[in-house]
């Protein structure tokens, strides 16, 4: 078989020769110990923390070995392809603070553009020229039937599905065969011909997982569709060498795939990347530990984050946590170091699945929102408001004079110990909403009505808001004692039969007719934020609620 001309008859015309591609794509000028590492999403609108599990791994070892992070769009298989995915990709990851150094849509220098990997067809079709040229590919013409026919062959036979060995019926067609095949104008993709051995096994080296044992690959993977467009796992050979990337990071579903991706490296002349595979993000369903699931776990989604207003810091946080073994502790003994200070290094990462606990999640928020400013956290909760916030709540803001008060006490602002009431944006705006007129009773009165309202009268008819906060509390005191609860703690501890309650109960009562909660900020100062009116009015409410 004259393999030129085969060449020239299934893909026709001057394709460049490869030195020109070589040369328009030089390697990187980069010191010796940077890497160059990517994020490759197919644009299907879904992005997920296992995107920016490795995005973060990847962006850190780029950027703190002095090397590159770039975004290439792997939109090859059209059916899958959404509009504003792309977009959707960068802003998400934006948010989490991963920032692309080039790429697509990427204000950079962008030396290997394209980045749409279906403006690059004529790259993947000159490469493939050059491998039906060394007789490494060839045109196959079986039809879905055929093939959907054969897969059902194997599986009754119980074999390994796919177009291998003895099955590849196409490997073998003579000369004579293929011409009148496209004489006969019948359609046909191009597949390797791959020189595996599935009996065989061998060692490769995974900067996450280590020593792994793979088979070797005995498909002869489509590399090109019919329509000329190239499949995956070709396009990403041939751009990860062009693109000159060193290591890649991602998800050990392409662990799989990897025995390919090796094989077309090769089979192509070129230097293999450095992979690494991370492990799946697990949760605990119960008893037993299982794969965070697209349907089953809202959490998976990255949009769920925004939604509910997790701080991306503390996300970023909780990831790092999980990724490097040693990052927590890092971070508790510097918790004002920027985090780029911390070391990262692959040979850290876990080689089985980390588990991911979204109450674990939650109490890092808390920690990381205990720590801003008051004003940071009213910027953060305006953004979030403003996207996704009620009416209602937006309206917070329309005196951020006010808003600021009152996030300063509910943090504990220039007090002994920060507050951690918030864990997300969506929920401090529910803890707030009191001081906003927005009262809901979540916690339960321990004191029966009658008492509760004798109570309430009582302050009202005592309560002067010029009261500072020892006059405040000495006359919580007397009304309780007025109305038989202990004024101080310890005579009702002594006498506990004595009494209906003691002075906490009087104050609980004040406080959820105020707050709506038996745990809140310092009473007295709620009171002086609200100020005399809404205060009143409040306990009207509860009174006769
Ligand atoms: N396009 C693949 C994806 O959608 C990328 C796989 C890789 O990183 O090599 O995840």
């Amino acid at each position: 078989m004259d393999f030129n001309q085969l060449a020239e008859r299934l893909l026709p015309g001057e394709y460049p020769d490869l030195e020109t591609y070589e040369n328009k794509y030089p390697p990187r000028d980069l010191p010796a110990k940077a890497e160059v590492t990517r994020l490759a999403p197919s644009p299907t609108g879904f992005i997920h923390l296992g995107n920016l599990f490795v995005a973060i791994a990847n962006e850190r070892i780029a950027h703190q070995s002095g090397g590159t992070l770039y975004l290439r769009i792997e939109d090859t298989d059209l059916k899958r392809k959404v509009d504003g995915a792309v977009e959707a990709v960068i802003a998400a990851l934006d948010y989490f603070d991963i920032r692309f150094d080039e790429g697509a849509e990427i204000d950079g220098a962008n030396a290997y553009a394209p980045y749409y990997q279906r403006q690059r067809a004529e790259i993947y079709r000159a490469y493939a020229k050059e491998l039906i040229r060394k007789g490494r590919a060839y045109p196959c013409f079986c039809t879905e039937e055929e093939l959907s026919a054969l897969r059902d062959e194997q599986t009754a036979n119980k074999e390994i599905t796919g177009y291998y060995g003895k099955y590849a019926k196409c490997r073998n067609l003579s000369e004579a065969e293929i011409c009148a095949a496209l004489d006969a104008g019948k359609p046909y993709v191009i597949r390797l011909k791959s020189m595996g051995d599935a009996s065989k096994k061998f060692t490769f080296h995974d900067e996450i997982k280590g020593d792994v044992t793979v088979t070797e690959n005995d498909q002869d993977v489509v590399i090109l569709k019919s329509d000329g467009i190239p499949t995956y796992h070709f396009a990403h050979a041939v751009d990860d060498h062009l693109m000159r990337t060193t290591l890649v990071i991602r998800g050990e579903e392409w662990l799989a795939s990897l025995p390919i991706h090796l094989e077309l490296f090769d089979v192509l002349g070129f230097k293999r990347p450095k992979y690494g595979h991370n492990c799946s993000l697990m949760k605990m369903d119960g008893e037993s530990k299982r794969k965070l699931s697209k349907r089953k776990d809202p959490e998976l989604s990255l949009s769920f984050y925004r939604q509910e207003g997790y701080h991306p810091f503390a996300v970023k946080v909780y990831m790092l946590t999980l990724l490097n073994s040693d990052f927590e502790e890092w971070h508790r003994k510097f918790p004002e170091k920027p985090l780029e200070e911390f070391p990262f290094r692959i040979s850290k990462m876990s080689r089985s699945g980390a588990l991911f606990d979204l109450d674990k999640l939650n109490d890092i928020s808390k920690t990381e929102l205990s720590a801003l400013s008051a004003e940071d956290m009213l910027a953060f909760l305006k953004e979030w408001a403003l996207a996704y916030g009620s009416e209602k709540e937006q309206a917070y803001f329309a005196d951020e004079d006010y808003l600021l008060k009152v996030l300063s006490l509910c943090m504990g602002v220039g007090g002994k110990k920060r507050r951690k009431d918030f864990v997300t944006a969506r929920q401090a705006m529910g803890e707030i909403g009191y001081f906003f007129g927005d009262y809901v009773q979540k916690d339960a009165y321990r004191v029966d009505k009658a008492a509760r309202d004798a109570v309430l009268e009582k302050f009202l008819e005592s309560y002067d808001p010029a009261d500072d906060a020892q006059v405040w509390f000495s006359k919580v005191k007397e009304i309780a004692s007025s109305l038989g609860f202990a004024a101080e703690m310890r005579d009702y501890k002594a006498n506990p039969e004595a009494y209906k309650g003691s002075v906490s109960d009087v104050a609980e009562v004040l406080r959820i007719a105020v707050t709506g909660k038996a745990n809140s900020p310092d009473l007295w100062t709620i009171m002086q934020i609200f100020g005399e009116r809404r205060t009143r009015e409040r306990i009207a409410a509860a009174i006769n609620a």
